[in-house]
């Protein structure tokens, strides 16, 4: 049974950059939370999921997002 008083809390989720990335760049010229950092060695660009501003306050879907040519973006659980 569901507690009419219990709300339902949204989970946040951050961005994270999967392998598909092509490492361009263009995604860490735009991150309005300075998150988004080069990769080490040969490594693509990793988002610090600690400075990552999250879903609710960059919107779905968020700037590196939409720059991104290959949409290799995506959302995980924070
Ligand atoms: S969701 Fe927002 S804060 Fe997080 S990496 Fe993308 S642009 Fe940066
Ligand atoms: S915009 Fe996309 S392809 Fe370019 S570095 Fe960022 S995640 Fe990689």
């Amino acid at each position: 049974m569901i507690d009419s008083n219990q709300k339902q809390v949204k989970e946040l989720r951050v961005a994270h950059i999967t392998d598909d990335c092509v490492s361009c760049g263009t995604c860490l010229e735009v991150c309005p939370g300075y998150a988004i950092f080069p990769g080490k060695m040969n490594d693509h660009p990793q988002v610090d999921h600690d400075l990552c501003l999250t879903d609710a306050a960059c919107g779905d879907p968020a700037i590196c997002m939409q720059v991104c040519p290959v949409s290799s973006f995506e959302w995980v659980p924070y």
